[in-house]
């Protein structure tokens, strides 16, 4: 499977992780079957915000032996009350809910110490000026949580615990859909049907800021939601009224800007397999343009998607992510460090293009890439 750089964390994440849902109500002989398939294929990042005792006991069994190979982002302040999950910033809950994944789990630290769906400016002055943060902090320095990460639905907060510094993993929902939704605290709006009553245009501003946020100051995205919770695979229950195949679901989000690695779900050893086996697809399979530019009534003209559609160049030009570069730097008023550093790897530049068209003839979104290429080779000097 191939593998991303998860921000600055130091720490490489295989392109697909695996969200803990999977892995309850399986016996510890059929979690640790899971685990040996994922091991296997490379998929090392696996996220853990369910609170359930049993999962966490067969979970910390299955890894006796091969900790080492898997990276862990658990998360704070999820406990499980009465029987079942319960989300909390009471701070004597949240140490109590993290010792109990320590200990059922046979860990003595975690890689990434997640705080737990914040969706309001309000919850993130609390967790940022309470003893939520400063928990995280001194389980940081005490070496029990490698990383603080942060996980949101919402942009504005998202990029707020981002542009705090004090957050290096974001874990963010991520697909076509919500992508053009703006910031909003109510989750279910992102879904209602008047949100999509009238003709959208191009991804919401708002959420463009935090990808091109969480690039400049190397932050890492961990993508949930990446099917809409399935409905983005039923054209029925689609808001956008066609359906996309996981694989697409999966490649849209690898190609937003910061993303390291999309958090998928499976249940059987099959639904495993068949996730895993996206990094071995061929990239008509993985291709989410020519489906996109069919959403009836959802418009990205004129608006780069990163999808990769325009390839092949002659001249080896990586249009998208010279297009990608490009925004980040005209998002931000100049050009980061990082952006120059990731653009001069590029195998090919800017200024090989001899305008031929061929890409633009590919484009599904009308992408003025010639004007495109001259604007990256001036800003860029090549
Ligand atoms: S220029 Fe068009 S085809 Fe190429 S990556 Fe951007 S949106 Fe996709
Ligand atoms: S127009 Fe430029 S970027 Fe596009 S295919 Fe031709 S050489 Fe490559």
């Amino acid at each position: 499977m191939n593998k991303r750089r998860l921000g600055n964390t130091g720490l490489l994440v295989g392109e697909v992780g695996m969200g803990c849902e999977g892995f309850l109500e399986k016996t510890p002989g059929e979690v640790s079957a899971m685990i040996g398939l994922m091991e296997e294929r490379g998929c090392n990042c696996i996220d853990l915000y369910t609170p359930n005792p049993e999962m966490r006991t067969s979970l910390g069994q299955a890894l006796r032996g091969r900790r080492d190979r898997f990276i862990l982002q658990a998360h704070l302040c999820t406990i499980w009350k009465d029987g079942q999950y319960k989300r909390t910033r009471e701070i004597g809950e949240v140490k109590a809910g993290f010792v109990d994944l320590l200990t059922r789990m046979e860990l003595s630290s975690v890689e990434i110490g997640m705080i737990h769906y914040v969706d309001s400016m309000a919850d993130w002055d609390e967790v940022y000026n309470g003893p939520v943060m400063r928990y995280a902090q001194q389980l940081k320095a005490d070496g029990v949580i490698e990383h603080i990460g942060l996980s949101s639905h919402n942009p504005a907060v998202a990029r707020k615990a981002v542009e705090s510094g004090l957050t290096e993993v974001l874990m963010f929902s991520v697909n076509p859909c919500y992508d053009l939704q703006p910031a909003n605290e109510d989750l279910e709006l992102l879904w209602a049907e008047q949100s999509y009553e009238k003709p959208l245009v191009n991804m919401d501003p708002e959420r463009e800021a935090l990808y091109e946020a969480c690039q400049r100051m190397g932050v890492g995205i961990t993508v949930m939601k990446a099917f809409g919770g399935g409905d983005l695979l039923d054209e029925t229950l689609s808001p956008a009224g066609r359906a996309l195949t996981p694989y697409q679901c999966m490649n849209y989000a690898l190609t937003r800007p910061a993303v390291a690695s999309v958090i998928a779900g499976a249940r059987t050893l099959d639904e495993l397999r068949d996730c895993l086996s996206y990094s071995d697809a061929p990239q008509e399979r993985r291709d989410y343009a020519a489906a996109l530019a069919t959403f009836p009534k959802i418009s990205w003209q004129g608006h780069c998607m990163y999808c990769g559609h325009c390839a092949p160049c002659p001249k080896g030009i990586d249009v998208a992510s010279v297009t990608k570069f490009l925004n980040l730097c005209k998002a931000q008023g100049g050009i980061p460090e990082t952006v120059r550093e990731h653009y001069a790897a590029l195998p090919q530049r800017a200024s090989a293009c001899v305008a031929c068209g061929a890409c633009e003839k590919r484009c599904p979104f009308g992408v003025p890439i010639i004007e495109n290429m001259k604007s990256a080779a001036k800003l860029f000097g090549k």
